[in-house]
This record gives C-alpha cells, sequence and structure tokens, in this order.
C-alpha cells in the first residue's frame, strides 16, 4: 500500500540549519515523519526510544563526526538493521571509500538536488522501484 509505505520515519542528522530544513521539508511535504538531531550524542540519545527507517547522516558534525556515529551505531545489535546514508560534502575520493568501506547504505552528496533527494530516498526504502 503506498499509503502505508510512505510513512515511513527518516531521522535526519545535520548541523547546518539551512541543509536541515531544506531535507527536512522536502521529507516532509513527500509524507514522511521527520526526526531531527544536529550531533551525534543527541542521535545515539534519541536510538533509545526511536527506531527510524532511515537515517540521513551528515558526516561533519561538531565533536562526534559521522563515521563515529555511524561504528556506534552499527555496534549496536538492535539497531544495526536501520539503514544509514552518509550525507556529505561533495565528496572527496578518499571519504568516498571511507563511506563504502564501513558499509554505508548509500551516500548523498551537498548541496542537496531537490529534484533527486526524495526520489533517492524512496529508492533506498525500497519505494521506488518500478
Ligand atoms: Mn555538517
Amino acid at each position: 500500500m503506498p499509503e502505508e509505505t510512505s510513512k515511513k520515519t527518516v531521522l535526519v542528522v545535520e548541523d547546518n540549519p539551512i541543509n536541515m530544513k531544506l531535507a527536512a521539508d522536502l521529507l516532509e511535504l513527500h509524507g514522511f515523519t521527520v526526526l531531527k538531531a544536529s550531533e551525534g550524542e543527541t542521535v545515539l540519545h534519541m536510538l533509545k526510544t526511536q527506531r527510524p527507517d532511515l537515517i540521513l547522516l551528515d558526516i561533519h558534525l561538531p565533536g562526534m563526526d559521522g563515521f563515529e556515529v555511524f561504528r556506534k551505531i552499527k555496534a549496536d545489535p538492535a539497531l544495526q538493521r536501520i539503514r544509514i546514508v552518509a550525507l556529505t560534502a561533495s565528496a572527496m575520493r578518499e571519504e568516498e571509500q571511507t563511506i563504502r568501506g564501513l558499509g554505508f547504505h548509500d551516500y548523498i552528496s551537498k548541496p542537496i538536488d531537490t529534484k533527486r533527494f526524495v526520489q533517492k530516498i524512496r529508492e533506498i526504502l525500497g519505494q521506488g522501484m518500478s
């Protein structure tokens, strides 16, 4: 049922307020439930009570970076199945390899492409396949 599957929850982790607003607005506009966090400690705290279907994780965060947040989430058996997508500024080759090597589900480059962003999220959640 499209109505059911579109009600997925995405946790957006982003410390830049403009990028956060853009991502959250686009997702909410398309029927997703959006949770927000701007730093890693908050994410780990939220995951004690929340189970998003997908985490959109900025790599460059104050304090704990996205790689460390990723490792901590994946180290918890209860959280391992949550899909995690890296959100990264113009992925440098080296960073892209680290992202792939760590086992991120996918990555999305910033600046966010407003035309493709939601489609990509849907594909990652298995909703965009035809
Ligand atoms: Mn950032």
